[in-house]
């Protein structure tokens, strides 16, 4: 029941495909769906405030955004920045760059002026919405015109709503512009089509929709956590194409983590999923186990099901996980920037649906747990690294995956797009994920390892690419790469590994931590060094970093 086809070596999805979608654009096929739903259940919650958007009023709002925002020159084509931290404002304002048939650009404020400086250098904004604690991070952006939303929003009741078809789109147009370093190198933008946007919001609903049909908008309906930021793609997808198109509430727990607040607003907002990253999961198996010391104290939850991606969730954190929450069901799905959403996903209706309440977790003794099944109309090729050949179940080999939710490529990056996306001989292009995968004989996912340069802190990208570039500008280094070092905490780190210049013996690792953090975003920053020799390349004068990875974890490290 893997899925299979040994003649083609390519393995299926075992749900239905997607029927075809006919609207041209995601506001298109998203707008008529809100007017459907029932008036009082909210789109979004904003724990914090305790302020709520119907989605009457998502559409409404971000209808009128969409005027405003042509009033200020936003044409079809252009491209907008969203730099902001979750908020109710965050789907009105992407819905309405989207109404207009331009593109939305996100990504993480966190990043340093001159980071934020170079990503535009690539996608060229046309204008950023932004707040105004961010706004001056913005200033060196000279030919972006810099708006604040809350002054924009408050001005946006006078307008009219605006009719989409004045901008006509096609689904092949670009619609996102997200940052992802793919399997080598610096970050590049990564460029997703209103048709990319539409497959997510049908493959989420039509997966993780309750009950697994009836009608739209009637039974028993979902109420998700949203702790996951919107700026990444996993939050996006999840929360501003994905909850609206299952007509699923969303309960904002903004503001920095914390996971007493975020049991708090569970509780009170009767959540009963969460999507989570594995230091989140981590951190409320330790609280819910202090609690359940304090009978008093235990928060009484509706929680469900809680489902965790972005990085590897380890066998033990998941047992433990479910000896704290016993009631409630932990699983993975697995996604990456370059295919707009999550591709291999648990489909948790029907596994509640068939069951009594009791739940059942995949301990066994597989070797990693799975990510669960190929979303649908989805495919995947297992394919050997060094042969390039097909691998059937149960074989390690990199995933490759072809489905409607793939990028159309990096922008103006010709040779990566040409490297991570590979025509394939039948027709269609295949996504090389960079992971090592298997597919075991019942269709399950498992990932292994990652074979791309990719370092994931607490599951934000980290690209050592973009780390070596900064240390090599240091005066006193001769040498430097940089790779991943596993961490309880964190899931992995930075690691340096720096050769000094002749002379240069004085040189600390905490002097070679600071120079970095002064110029990174600081979840980006190296968290320790290791000196040598000399660094091992290629004839070509790459950096061997399968050997680099193997060689960190045996050293003795300082920071
Ligand atoms: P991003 O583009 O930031 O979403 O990162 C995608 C990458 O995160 C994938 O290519 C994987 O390397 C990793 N990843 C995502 N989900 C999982 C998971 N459930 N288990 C292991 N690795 C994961």
């Amino acid at each position: 029941t893997a899925g299979y086809c040994a003649a083609t070596g390519i393995y299926s999805s075992h749900h239905p495909p997607l029927a075809t979608v006919t609207a041209s654009s995601f506001p298109d096929y998203i707008f008529p769906r809100l007017l459907e739903l029932p008036p009082d259940r909210p789109a979004f919650v904003d724990a914090s405030t305790g302020a709520t958007l119907s989605f009457a009023d998502l559409r409404a709002l971000s209808l009128k955004a969409a005027t405003a925002l042509s009033a200020l020159g936003l044409r079809r084509g252009h491209v907008a920045l969203l730099l902001a931290p979750n908020s109710l404002h965050f789907p009105i304002l992407s819905l309405g760059v989207l109404a207009l048939g331009a593109v939305l650009s996100t990504t993480n404020p966190l990043l340093t002026a001159n980071e934020l400086a170079g990503l535009a250098q690539d996608s060229e904004p046309f204008l950023a919405l932004t707040t105004a604690e961010l706004a001056p991070k913005l200033v060196s952006l000279t030919s972006t015109r810099v708006v604040l939303i809350d002054q924009f929003l408050a001005g946006i009741e006078d307008h009219e709503a605006w009719a989409c078809h004045n901008s006509p789109v096609c689904q092949d147009d670009p619609a996102l512009h997200f940052y992802s370093s793919g399997t080598t190198g610096k970050s590049k933008c990564v460029v997703s089509t209103h048709g990319n946007a539409i497959a997510t919001g049908e493959i989420l609903q039509s997966i993780w929709r309750r009950g697994g049909g009836g009608d739209y908008g009637n039974g028993n309906v979902d109420v998700y956590g949203c702790v996951l930021p919107m700026f990444h793609l996993f939050g996006f997808s999840m929360f501003v194409l994905g909850t609206p198109a299952m007509g699923a509430t969303t309960v904002l727990v903004p503001g920095r983590f914390s996971v007493d607040r975020l049991m708090v607003a569970m509780e009170e907002h009767k959540v009963t999923r969460l999507l989570a990253v594995p230091p989140i999961v981590v951190q409320m198996e330790k609280v819910r186990a202090g609690e359940l010391l304090l009978t008093s104290t235990r928060r009484r939850l509706c929680l469900t099901d809680v489902v965790s991606s972005g990085a590897p969730l380890q066998r033990e954190q998941m047992a433990r996980f479910h000896s704290c929450f016993p009631g409630v069901k932990i699983t993975q799905c697995y996604g990456l920037t370059e295919a707009t959403v999550i591709v291999t996903m648990d489909d948790l209706s029907l596994l509640h649906n068939d069951d009594d309440g009791t739940v059942e977790v995949e301990f066994s003794n597989e070797p990693s747990p799975t990510v669960g099944r190929l979303v649908p109309s989805t495919e995947a090729r297992i394919v050997d690294v060094d042969s390039g050949e097909s691998l059937p179940p149960n074989r390690v080999g990199e995933l490759w995956l072809r489905g409607p939710s793939v990028m159309q490529g990096y922008l103006r990056c010709e040779e990566a797009t040409a490297a991570a996306l590979v025509v394939a001989d039948g027709g269609g292009r295949w996504l090389r994920t960079g992971d090592l995968c298997f597919v075991d004989f019942r269709g399950f996912v498992h990932v292994v390892d990652r074979i791309k340069e990719l370092i994931k802190y607490k599951a934000y990208q980290v690209a050592p690419a973009e780390l070596e570039d900064v240390l090599a500008s240091h005066p006193d280094i001769q040498d430097v790469a940089v790779a991943p070092y596993p961490d309880e905490e964190a899931g992995e780190i930075p690691v340096a590994c720096v050769v000094r210049k002749p002379g240069s013996s004085k040189l600390k690792a905490q002097d070679i931590i600071s120079f970095v953090q002064s110029k990174v975003a600081p979840y980006k920053k190296v968290r320790k060094v290791v000196f040598v020799d000399c660094i091992d390349r290629s004839p070509s004068g790459k950096i061997l970093r399968a050997q680099l990875k193997s060689f960190v974890r045996t050293c003795e490290i300082h920071g």
